[in-house]
């Protein structure tokens, strides 16, 4: 029997593990939206193996919060949870304001919380326009504005790193790529980008760096169908040069690198963790 490719991932397998990181963020305070599941879960978890303390926010699930603050504790750092809707303005502040009381600073955001509520034009609703534009959208801007405020209040005090704060918003490959059957979602990415973009912009002189990662197809819930049975697994590889959908660690361990100083000089970028998905794999046969 052959031994599997190192990339090796299928339906019901994962590809096998990373390289665990080094501990670049000690003594830093990160604040993770979404992260009791999928994508913000597995970024929660680099930045703790990372060395960093974490917040992990969650709307519903409590439980699968609690565990993630769990887990990270193993790595040695503090964790605790935070519940709020990113989209509701009142919650947001508060989340900032107690994650600030327990641990005194923040140093990184991750703005990650998001979601699907996919329909053809012809049926989408106003409410699931808004309700995807709300979280995704309006939630990173809620979120981000409440960042950059605390991390110019801090201003030079921290000394845990070359900037004064790090925010990187979770985009997606649909920033760049349209997406029919997904107006409202696609959307929210496209405004993503030029947020970040304007955001970091203007933050910059203050030293704060902001910037987006752009995931393709990774292995969570938010797109189940698009994995779970070889059909589906089949399909999507049509889309994915690199020959394997990607696990949420591929993402986790990409954001603790973006907000660690090796990246100090990466500000208003979008970083695609997609296999090559924004590669237009249709033209590598001659289109
Ligand atoms: P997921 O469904 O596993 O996680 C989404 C998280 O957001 C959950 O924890 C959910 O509870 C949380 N959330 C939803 N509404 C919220 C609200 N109002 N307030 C606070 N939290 C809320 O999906 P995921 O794949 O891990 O998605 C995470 C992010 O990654 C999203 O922004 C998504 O658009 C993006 N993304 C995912 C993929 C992918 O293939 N999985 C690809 C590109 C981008």
């Amino acid at each position: 029997m052959t031994e599997p490719a190192a990339n090796q991932a299928g339906p019901q397998t994962a590809a096998p593990p990373l390289p665990p990181l080094p501990k670049l963020l000690v003594g830093q305070k990160a604040l993770v939206t979404g992260a009791n599941s999928g994508i913000g879960k597995a970024v929660a978890l680099a930045l703790a193996e990372a060395g960093a303390d974490v917040g992990v926010n969650y709307v519903v699930n409590p439980d699968e919060a609690e565990a993630v603050a769990k887990t990270a504790r193993g790595f040695g750092v503090d964790a605790r949870i935070y519940q709020a809707d990113v989209s509701n303005e009142a919650e947001v502040e508060k989340m900032f304001a107690s994650f600030v009381g327990d641990f005194g600073a923040l140093d990184i955001l991750v703005a990650n919380a998001g979601l699907q509520s996919d329909a053809s034009i012809a049926t989408m609703t106003l409410a699931q326009w808004n309700k995807v534009l709300s979280v995704n959208l309006t939630g990173q801007f809620l979120c981000a504005r409440a960042a950059i405020a605390q991390f110019r209040k801090q201003g030079d005090s921290r000394r845990v790193s070359r900037a004064r704060g790090k925010i990187v918003c979770m985009s997606s490959v649909h920033q760049m790529i349209p997406w029919a059957g997904h107006v409202n979602y696609a959307s929210s990415k496209g405004g993503i980008m030029l947020m970040m973009q304007s955001l970091a912009q203007e933050c910059a002189p203050d030293r704060i760096r902001i910037n987006s990662i752009g995931p393709g197809a990774i292995r969570t819930p938010i797109n189940h169908d698009a994995w779970a049975t070889q059909a589906a697994y089949d399909n999507l590889m049509k889309l994915i040069p690199y020959g394997r959908i990607g696990e949420p660690e591929d993402i986790g361990k990409v954001a603790a690198w973006l907000v660690s100083d090796y990246c100090d000089y990466i500000v208003g970028a979008t970083l695609f963790v997609d296999g090559g998905m924004t590669l237009f794999p249709g033209f590598a046969t001659n289109g």
